[in-house]
C-alpha cells in the first residue's frame, strides 16, 4: 500500500468517542487506521470460553458498525504484538502510531520494545493519558515521591483538579478522516474462543443517587457496574468524573481509590509478586488446598462467604462489601497466602485489573499500603447480620444450600489463632 496513513492502536480503550488517542490520530491530517491486537502472550494463557475475551470481541464489532458509515472498519489481528507489527510496517506505509498509555508492568514492557522496533523503521509511537485523570507523578507528595496513603492522596488528588482535567476529547466528531477500507472481521472461534454465558451487564449511573445510603447492601444491586467497562475502556473516566463531581463526592472517591492503587502499582511493582509491607512476607501461611478449593466453591459454611464465592462463579462479578469478606477470610480465617486468593480473582472476574485486585487484597490481607491492620478480623457473621439482615443476597446465590455446609472453621478459634500466626511473622522479621 502506497498511501501514507496513521495507526491507531486500541487496547484496552474500546470506544470512539472521547478518546485522547484518537482524538489526536483523527487531527493528524492523515488518514487513520484502526488496528486491535488479540495477543496471543495473553490469550493463551486462558480457558477458551473465557468471557472477557467474549466481550472484547462483541465490543470490537459494535465499534465496527460505527465505522461501517464511514467505509471503514477496525483491522483485527492475531498474535504476538512484535510479530503483528513487524508485519504490518511492511505491509502499510505508516507515519506514525497513536496510542493511549497502559501502566501494567507486562504493557510497560511491550510499549517499549514495540516503541523501539518502530523508531528503528522511522514511524514514532506517540502515547496519550486516557484511562485516568492523573497518572505516574501528576499526584505526589510536595517533595516528590509517591503517596502511600490514600487520604492525602485524594486531597492531592482534588487540589490539583482543573477542568482541562476532565475535558472531553469529542474523537466522535472526527471519525470522518478514518481510512476508508473494509478490513475481515474474524470471529471469535477464528481466534481460538467461544461464547460464554457469562456477560458483562450494562452500567448505570444512576447508582450515584443516594449511593452512600445502599452501595453495602449485596442485595440491592444498586452500584454503578461500571468496572468492566472502565477495565476495557468502554466508557470515558473523564465523562464519569464530569457527573460525579457533580452528583456524588463519595462515587467521585472511589474513582480516586482506582487511580490511586494504579500509581501504586506504577512505582512499585515488586507488588505483584511481593506484599508491600515487606514484614508481612514472613507470615506462615498454612495454605491448605482442600479449604481453599471449599473457599473456592463456596462451601466454607458461612453463607456470606458462600454467596459471595457462588456469585463469582456464575457472574464473573462480586459485590465490593462481599469481596472484603472472602478475602478477609481466605487470609485470616484460613491463613491462606493472598497471591492464592488474587489469582482465582483473576481468573474469574471480568473487571479484573492488576492494581485494583492487587491492591484490595493485600488492603484486606493487611499486607498492604494504607491497609486495614491485620488485627482488625472481619467476622462473617456479623457482617452478614449488618449487610445482609435478611439473607436476601445468600438466599439468591446459594438457594437450598443454606445450611448445608457446616462451618469449616469457628470464628473465635480462627481470629486467635490469625493474630498469633501475623504476630510472630512480624517478630521474625525484625
Ligand atoms: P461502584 O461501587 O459502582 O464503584 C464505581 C467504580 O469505582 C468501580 O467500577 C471501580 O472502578 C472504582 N472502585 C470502587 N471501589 C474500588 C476499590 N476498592 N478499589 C479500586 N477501585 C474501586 N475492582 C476492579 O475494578 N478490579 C478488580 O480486579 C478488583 N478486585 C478487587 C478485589 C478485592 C479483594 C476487593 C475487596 C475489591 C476489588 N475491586 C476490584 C474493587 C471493587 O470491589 C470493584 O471495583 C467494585 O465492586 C466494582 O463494582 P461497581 O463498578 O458496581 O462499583
Amino acid at each position: 500500500m502506497n498511501m501514507k496513513l496513521v495507526i491507531f492502536w486500541l487496547r484496552r480503550d474500546l470506544r470512539l468517542d472521547d478518546n485522547v488517542a484518537l482524538f489526536h490520530a483523527l487531527k493528524s491530517g492523515l488518514p487513520v487506521m484502526p488496528l486491535f491486537i488479540f495477543d496471543k502472550e495473553i490469550l493463551t494463557t486462558l480457558p477458551n470460553n473465557d468471557p472477557r475475551v467474549g466481550f472484547i470481541h462483541q465490543q470490537l464489532s459494535r465499534l465496527n458498525e460505527q465505522l461501517h458509515p464511514f467505509g471503514a472498519s477496525i483491522m483485527v489481528r492475531h498474535g504476538s504484538p512484535m510479530d503483528v507489527w513487524k508485519q504490518i510496517v511492511e505491509e502499510w506505509d505508516v507515519e506514525e502510531v497513536y496510542t493511549n498509555h497502559d501502566y501494567e508492568p507486562y504493557a510497560i514492557a511491550r510499549d517499549q520494545s514495540i516503541g523501539k522496533m518502530l523508531g528503528e523503521s522511522g514511524i514514532s509511537l506517540r502515547t496519550f493519558k486516557d484511562q485516568v485523570i492523573f497518572e505516574k507523578d501528576e499526584v505526589t507528595k510536595d517533595n516528590g515521591t509517591p503517596y502511600t496513603v490514600f487520604t492525602p492522596f485524594k486531597k492531592k488528588w482534588l487540589f490539583h483538579l482543573k477542568e482541562e482535567n476532565y475535558k472531553s476529547y469529542p474523537s466522535e466528531d472526527l471519525l470522518a478522516n478514518v481510512l476508508k477500507e473494509v478490513h475481515r472481521f474474524p470471529t471469535l472461534e477464528e481466534i481460538g474462543f467461544e461464547v460464554s454465558n457469562i456477560k458483562v451487564k450494562p452500567f448505570s449511573l444512576d447508582a450515584m443517587n443516594k449511593y452512600e445510603e445502599h452501595r453495602n447492601f449485596p442485595a440491592k444491586e444498586s452500584t454503578s457496574y461500571l468496572s468492566p467497562h472502565l477495565r476495557f475502556g468502554t466508557v470515558s473516566v473523564r465523562k464519569l468524573i464530569q457527573q460525579s463531581l457533580r452528583t456524588n463526592e463519595t462515587f467521585l472517591s472511589e474513582l480516586i481509590w482506582r487511580e490511586f492503587f494504579m500509581q501504586i502499582l506504577y512505582h512499585f511493582p515488586r507488588v505483584v509478586n511481593e506484599s508491600f509491607r515487606k514484614e508481612y512476607d514472613n507470615t506462615r501461611w498454612i495454605n491448605d488446598p482442600i479449604q481453599f478449593e471449599k473457599w473456592c466453591q463456596g462451601k466454607t459454611g458461612y453463607p456470606l462467604v458462600d454467596a459471595g464465592m457462588r456469585e463469582l462463579n456464575a457472574t464473573g462479578y462480586m459485590h465490593n462489601r462481599v469481596r472484603m469478606v472472602v478475602a478477609s477470610f481466605l487470609t485470616k480465617h484460613l491463613l491462606i497466602d493472598w497471591r492464592w486468593g488474587e489469582a482465582y480473582f483473576a481468573e474469574k472476574l471480568l473487571d479484573y485489573e492488576l492494581s485494583a485486585n492487587n491492591g484490595n487484597w493485600q488492603w484486606a490481607a493487611g499486607t498492604g499500603c494504607d491497609a486495614a491492620p491485620y488485627f482488625r478480623v472481619f467476622n462473617p457473621t456479623e457482617q452478614l447480620k449488618k449487610f445482609d439482615p435478611k439473607m436476601a443476597y445468600c438466599r439468591k446465590w446459594l438457594g437450598n444450600d443454606i445450611g448445608k455446609y457446616p462451618p469449616i472453621i469457628e470464628h473465635t478459634f480462627a481470629r486467635k489463632r490469625a493474630l498469633e500466626t501475623y504476630k510472630t511473622g512480624l517478630a521474625e522479621a525484625r
